[in-house]
């Protein structure tokens, strides 16, 4: 099988760089050096190593996914790949810098794809070396457990391209769904002002946190209450994408309820912090308000 590059090992990277390589893929695994790259593989190592000792995974094939990640700090060992992934940092200019680095490299060919939550595929295409071979490939976290690949269709994104990623999708097991490039594409522009909703009615009184969450577990068949979500997400960027969404829209219907805001501004972004909708500083989280 081919090539594959993912561009930065952290969550995502080493997600995407574990189902290419299980699926057989030669994943080039980089990062800003090589010693971030390893670590990226070292965390796949881990992951993979548990499953062996529940019986989920045999040793055997553990070693073969591990045998095809190739950490490096240089974007030039792309040259080969067929497909690159970007999954670095969600800032543009880093992204941009990334295109623009390892474009140089790369063959004509060759498909970039961006693994970006928020940023317009249209735009990112703009620093690639070509914009009909640029595609966004949303995974979502934790990427060997997560089903689905949102796949991203900027405004000059051509059906070969598509074609190129929905096979890739089908050689390492997910189902795809396809977006035009707009703000949250699907998923995310229909599951963040849900939870922004949710801060609403938090806020409003209407119901305790216990309910809310309960409410949406029981009566929408949600595997997980609304607020215990976005302590999940972080408060912090739960409320980025409400003001991206705001920004690039102009639609008030995306206004972050002043709850989350007053939420973020107190450092109590969720999980993370220990703190957010719920306490979680005991053995079980405890509603906070
Ligand atoms: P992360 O912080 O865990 O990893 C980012 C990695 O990129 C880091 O290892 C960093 O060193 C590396 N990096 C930064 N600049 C680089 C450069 N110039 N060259 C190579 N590597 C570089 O972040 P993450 O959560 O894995 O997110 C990565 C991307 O995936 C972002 O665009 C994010 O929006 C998107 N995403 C994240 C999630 C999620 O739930 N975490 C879900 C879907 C999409």
């Amino acid at each position: 099988m081919s090539s594959i590059g993912i561009i930065g090992a952290g969550q995502m990277g080493a997600g995407i760089a574990q189902v290419s390589a299980q699926a057989g893929y030669r994943v080039i695994l980089s990062d800003v050096d090589t010693e971030r790259a390893q670590k990226g593989k070292d965390s796949i190592a881990k992951l993979l190593g548990r499953s062996v000792e529940k019986g989920k995974l045999d040793q055997a094939a553990a070693d073969a996914t591990l045998a095809n990640i190739i950490p490096t700090g240089d974007p030039a060992a792309m040259s080969e790949c067929a497909l690159v992934i970007e999954a670095a940092t969600e800032r543009e200019d880093v992204k941009r810098a990334i295109f623009a680095n390892v474009g140089k490299h790369l063959s004509p060919d060759a498909i970039l794809a961006s693994n970006t939550s928020s940023i317009s595929i249209t735009r990112l295409a703009q620093a690639a070396p070509d914009p009909k071979r640029f595609i966004g490939t949303h995974f979502f976290n934790p990427v060997p457990v997560m089903q689905l690949l949102e796949i991203i269709r900027g405004l000059a994104t051509e059906q070969s391209t598509i074609d190129y990623v929905l096979d890739y999708a089908k050689k390492i097991g997910k189902t795809v769904i396809v977006a035009k490039d707009s703000p949250g594409f699907i998923v995310n522009r229909i599951l963040v002002p849900m939870l922004n909703e949710a801060c609403f009615v938090l806020s409003e009184g209407i119901a305790n946190v216990v309910d809310i969450d309960a409410g949406m577990k029981l009566g929408a068949n949600h595997p997980m209450g609304p607020l215990t979500l976005a302590d999940f997400v972080g408060l912090d960027t739960l409320l980025e994408i409400c003001k991206v969404y705001l920004d690039a829209t102009g639609d008030p219907k995306y206004r972050p309820a002043p709850l989350l805001m007053k939420y973020v501004e107190a450092g109590w972004y969720g999980r993370k912090t220990g703190r957010g909708f719920y306490d979680y500083s005991g053995p079980e989280p405890v509603p906070t308000i």
